[in-house]
């Protein structure tokens, strides 16, 4: 029966991150989940790069909130027993003159987040690196289904029939992500969801597992393999793995990775994002029990467990939420 328990309506990364953060408030939840097409958690490679970006730019939400995101990844790790948050060193190729210069401008304003710059050919032949390449340091990944797949185990109690979440709960958050979209309430926002596809490969030589950025990126997986992205499309959200994406990222990787590969899968799935590239979330202004927690985008391992605090505070205490990330900037 309804009650002050929150609905949570879709289990990937932003409700599982949403039902973390309340249970730390104390907050009553309970959650559903219908599998859909291609969804962004289960394929997600959840790399943070703080300097993502041809210009390096840093990511001043995760700049101000990185001790605390990585915390809440170490929180979830104890309560789960799960290992999701991998630090690993990222080695950015810079591609061009124009880009050796954007490094020296960030090297000014950024320092905390740059550490060794390495000449063209440091890394040996595997890798083509004409203009040389950086580290940028508080890098790594997270385990973007293993967390979700982690929470859905302990909170497996507080999981409801997708018909039933209403009568459980008055306040439903729509954690659908992409899906969002089809949904009539939310039908109005400026959407510009992305569809993205990533191959799984096996290199046929040594390389060190770091992560790799050259234009596409490269991340090392627990399994011995590697995952190879990504892709950007605007259309043709429900459908299968595509050769043209394969074509894309098979070019990306070769342009500067020099050892041959092997593709072993490619998974596709769909980012959330709004016209302006933020988060979107908080209720709806003609009906406050209808709330949504999306738009995480390219970024929900870096966004989602600031959002997730965020939001959960305003469903818990009614703290106001900040205007550039409240849905309240789209709907009068
Ligand atoms: C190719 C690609 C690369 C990415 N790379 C990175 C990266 O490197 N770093 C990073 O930080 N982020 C990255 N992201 C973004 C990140 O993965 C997403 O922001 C995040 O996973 C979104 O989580 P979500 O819970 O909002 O949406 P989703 O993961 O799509 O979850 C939605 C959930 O709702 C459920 N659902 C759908 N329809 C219904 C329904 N009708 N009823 C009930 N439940 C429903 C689904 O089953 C699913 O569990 C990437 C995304 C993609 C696609």
């Amino acid at each position: 029966m309804p009650s002050d328990t929150v609905g949570i309506m879709g289990f990937g990364l932003a409700g599982a991150l949403l039902a973390h953060a309340l249970e730390r408030l104390g907050v009553a939840f309970c959650w559903a989940d219908e599998p859909g097409p291609n969804p962004a958690s289960p394929m997600a490679p959840g790399i943070i790069n703080p300097l993502a970006g041809r210009r390096f730019k840093l990511n001043t939400d995760y700049a101000s909130s990185h001790r605390e995101t990585l915390s809440t990844f170490v929180a979830i790790e104890e309560l789960t027993e799960a290992r999701i948050w991998h630090p690993t060193p990222l080695f950015r190729l810079i591609e061009n003159a124009e880009q050796a210069a954007e490094l020296e401008a960030r090297r000014r304003e950024a320092p905390d987040w740059i550490g060794q710059i390495h000449p063209a050919g440091a890394h040996g032949s595997a890798v083509h690196d004409p203009f040389g390449s950086f580290e940028t340091l508080q890098a790594g990944w997270l385990d973007v289904r293993g967390l979700t797949h982690a929470l859905r185990s302990r909170y497996h109690a507080a999981e409801v029939p997708v018909s039933e979440l209403a009568d459980h709960a008055e306040r439903v958050v729509d954690c659908r992500g992409w899906r969002c979209q089809q949904e009539a309430r939310w039908a109005d926002l400026p959407w510009k969801n992305a569809r993205g596809e990533v191959l799984q490969i096996e290199l046929e030589g040594e390389l060190p597992r770091h992560l790799w950025n050259g234009g596409g990126w490269l991340q090392p997986m627990p399994n011995g393999q590697w995952r190879a992205g990504a892709t950007y499309a605007w259309s043709q959200f429900e459908a299968t793995p595509s050769l043209i994406a394969r074509t894309e990222l098979v070019g990306k990787l070769q342009r500067w990775l020099r050892l041959p590969f092997r593709i072993v899968s490619q998974s596709v799935g769909v980012r959330a994002v709004v016209v302006d590239y933020r988060p979107v979330l908080g209720p709806h202004p003609v009906d406050e029990n209808a709330v949504i927690f999306s738009g995480l985008g390219s970024h929900g391992a870096i966004l989602g467990p600031l959002y997730a605090r965020h939001l959960a505070g305003h469903l818990a205490h009614g703290s106001p939420l900040d205007r550039d990330i409240a849905v309240a900037r789209f709907l009068q």
